[in-house]
């Protein structure tokens, strides 16, 4: 049998590995695509010169976009809510899954309906296969197009800048962040299933640790 870490391994995450994501890269066009990455908006280099958010879906309860078009410094162009003229890094916070456009110089409310329709969304997690989704970036030609959900995907008109997003850092950053997830999910484990206390041991073969309190195992026979 294969024998058991101790209780300071299994706290200390030593048979842990992390099972990274298969980030996904590609291309159509003029357009450079990632899918799947860990990136946020944090690490994307906005444009250099002046642009509008259009945001195409926001996904929260009474904050659809077409109601943030009501307010100061956006517009409501049919489901969808467009920026006035930022410059610089604007601050992207929609919490939950939204999807946008960063578009590089003014587009008139037509242009918009032309493109997308008055009431369109594209969250499917397969917008590289889609033509329609393809017809729309060539229309309206955005610096990025941003969707966060499950599968973040990101398409942009330039190599380098896609490829800013899927770097080694990102990903060990993502490492990390789940590395401290689990190391405080066994040690929540540990707290509220330990200690090891008998009176009995383990009734697993050759085991001679004792049980913790509600099993009839000891702590890491029963996670295990
Ligand atoms: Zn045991």
């Amino acid at each position: 049998m294969k024998p058991i870490p101790t209780i300071e391994e299994y706290l200390n995450l030593a048979n842990w590995c992390y099972q990274a994501k298969r980030v996904e890269l590609g291309y159509y066009g003029d357009f450079f695509w990632i899918k799947n990455s860990s990136f946020t908006v944090e690490d994307l280099d906005f444009p250099k010169q002046p642009y509008c958010i259009l945001l195409i879906l926001y996904d929260a309860v009474g904050f659809a976009p077409v109601s943030l078009g009501k307010e100061a410094g956006w517009r409501a162009v049919g489901d969808y809510a467009v920026s006035e003229q930022k410059s610089g890094r604007s601050e992207i916070n929609y919490g939950v899954d939204f999807e946008l456009m960063i578009i590089e110089r003014t587009v008139t409310d037509a242009e918009i309906l032309d493109a997308l329709g008055s009431n369109c969304t594209f969250i499917d997690d397969e917008q590289e296969d889609d033509s329609r989704f393809w017809q729309i970036m060539n229309k309206l030609q955005p610096y990025c197009y941003l969707s966060s959900s499950d599968k973040s995907f990101c398409t942009v008109k330039s190599k380098s800048l896609r490829d800013s997003l899927n770097t080694p850092e990102i990903f060990a950053r993502e490492e990390q962040t789940h590395r401290d997830y689990a190391r405080a999910e066994r040690a929540k484990a540990w707290n509220d299933l330990g200690p090891e206390c008998g009176t009995e041991i383990c009734v697993e073969p050759d085991c001679s640790r004792l049980r913790i309190k509600l099993a009839g195992r000891c702590f890491l026979h029963q996670m295990l």
